[in-house]
């Protein structure tokens, strides 16, 4: 509430300011408030980050013709362009290569040739093909096919006793009743050691056609590497019926392992390799102490999401991204123009980057940390907005803030700024691992303090409905300006941001 009072505060500054230019110069002109020294940076943050900038850039973004926006495709390379034009009204430097404000990296992937691969089952002469990146994903590996009448090994805990002597050289079914995170490698393992010959997972029921459809690009973008054996994930209801018509008993009265006789499975998953070229795209606020201008403070937001897949029960095929992250890369377009409006920029310089790819696997904030287009001794700290208009208005969560002291800058900030009505909570759900989940993970593998600004996951998160009308633009305003002047702050210190004693051991142990 008042944050949107503020809102008008500056319209009526500037007219007022403007009345006094005008007018006939007075007898005695009134001494300047003292004020008017710490005026700059809210005026700046007034004039270009507001809740009305916010939802204009999020409505480009994540409209239907940007069709979500996926790594790689046209939409993206029109947002990119999109950005590198704010980045130049902004005021910016080019800080990509030969000069512009782009950085291209190759983006590497295995494809499925849906022509040439199969995954279907026959009963009674009935054949029933399944549709990949909807009811199946598949691991890529080499193109090997399999035929034959699978084995029905059951769960994890079954096939963790052991599985039987028909398993070698065949196809082995298991189920994944608690998700893929539960039993995944465990089955996958057991049924490798007895020989498979391919193996299909039965997915638990809460994973939807959605989740498999965007499996199966990370996993073509290739997060799991190659699999020496034919490996499909199968939709829970596509499983089930399957076992039904193999006359397989209901879930709970089942006996395994049972060998599926009448059933025969196909499967062969041919995969192509392809590269394309993706773009980060790359700004630079150049610092105003000689000193302390090669060093960089990294903003940074992924402009990428996952594309068109499987509709919702609205229809609604298009996965728009709204808060995921059309909201982050418009607080990071907002916060380079309010750094391009002050008399005076910080004395580090302050560097911008949209990232694409993030959704593949941090691809493009990956290759800007190992081949940074400036000095990476330079790199002081990375701040990583990554969804951050949705949930309660008060809240805004500042993940890793333990391991660095950019933790207590930004509780001091969001402390001295009552008139944000932020509260820089810690990490809500550690389980959910979101320190290693998006972009500001690829600077921590380089050794760069990071912190990630998040207002966090709701129910829309990676479905079609994730859309602009559901985004709260007055918070994602407020939640640009504690960005703004967090970085500000981390960029006019002459001390520069430290790993705790907690940020030290988890440097000992990243988990990738
Ligand atoms: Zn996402």
């Amino acid at each position: 509430m008042a944050a949107s009072e503020l809102r008008f505060l500056p319209f009526a500054l500037l007219t007022a300011l403007a009345v006094a230019a005008c007018a006939p110069s007075p007898p005695e002109p009134p001494a300047p408030a003292p004020e008017a020294v710490e005026a700059p940076l809210e005026l700046a943050a007034d004039a270009h980050i507001t809740s009305e900038l916010a939802f204009e850039h999020v409505t480009f973004l994540a409209a239907d013709d940007m069709r979500g926006r996926d790594t790689p495709s046209p939409e993206l390379e029109r947002a990119a362009d999109y950005l590198g034009e704010r980045f130049a009204e902004a005021g910016l430097e080019p800080a990509g290569e030969d000069g512009t404000f782009f950085q291209p990296w190759p983006f590497e992937r295995s494809v499925l040739v849906a022509d040439a691969s199969v995954a279907a089952y026959t009963v009674d002469g009935t054949e029933r093909a399944w549709r990949y990146g909807e009811e199946y994903f598949a691991i890529p590996g080499p193109p090997t096919a399999v035929e034959g009448t699978p084995i029905y090994a059951g769960g994890p805990g079954d096939v963790a006793a052991g599985l039987p002597q028909e398993a070698a050289g065949g196809i082995v079914v298991i189920s994944l009743p608690d998700g893929l995170d539960e039993g995944f490698a465990l089955s996958v393992q057991a049924a490798m050691i007895a020989g498979a010959s391919a193996i299909v997972l039965i997915l638990d029921d809460d994973t939807p056609a959605s989740d498999i459809f965007q499996l199966a690009a990370a996993l073509e973008a290739g997060a799991a590497g190659q699999f020496p054996i034919p490996t499909i994930g199968l939709q829970h209801d596509v499983g089930e019926e399957m076992l039904e018509h193999a006359g397989l008993a209901a879930v709970g009265e089942r006996d395994p392992p049972e060998v599926l006789d009448g059933l025969t499975l196909s499967l062969e998953s041919v995969f192509e390799s392809r590269v394309d070229e993706a773009r980060n795209v790359v700004g630079v606020m150049p610092g105003s102490d000689p000193a302390l201008a090669d060093t960089y403070v990294v903003l940074t937001a992924h402009y990428d999401h996952v594309g068109v897949g499987p509709a919702d029960e609205r229809g609604d095929s298009i996965y728009s991204g709204a808060d995921d992250n059309a909201s982050g890369t418009a607080a990071l377009v907002q916060i380079a123009a309010a750094f391009g409006d002050l008399p005076e920029p910080p004395a580090r310089s302050v560097l911008f980057l949209a990232v694409s790819g993030e959704e593949k696997g941090l691809l493009g904030s990956a290759h800007f940390a190992g081949s940074p287009t400036v000095p990476a001794e330079g790199i002081v700290a990375n701040i990583n907005f990554d969804m951050v208009s949705r949930n309660h208005p008060d809240t805004v969560y500042a993940i890793g803030d333990e391991y660095t002291t950019i933790g207590e800058t930004v509780q001091r900030v969001a402390a001295e700024r009552p008139e944000l009505g932020l509260v820089a909570a810690p990490d809500p759900e550690p389980e959910e691992q979101a320190f290693l989940r998006s972009d500001h993970y690829s600077f921590v593998e380089q050794g760069v303090p990071a912190l990630m600004i998040t207002t966090w996951l709701h129910d829309d998160y990676h479905l079609p409905s994730d859309l602009p009308d559901r985004i709260d633009p007055d918070k994602l305003a407020r939640v640009a300006r504690l960005g703004f002047y967090l970085a500000h702050e981390l960029a006019s210190d002459p001390q520069p941001p430290a790993w705790t004693s907690a940020g030290e051991e988890l440097l000992q142990n990243l988990p990738f």
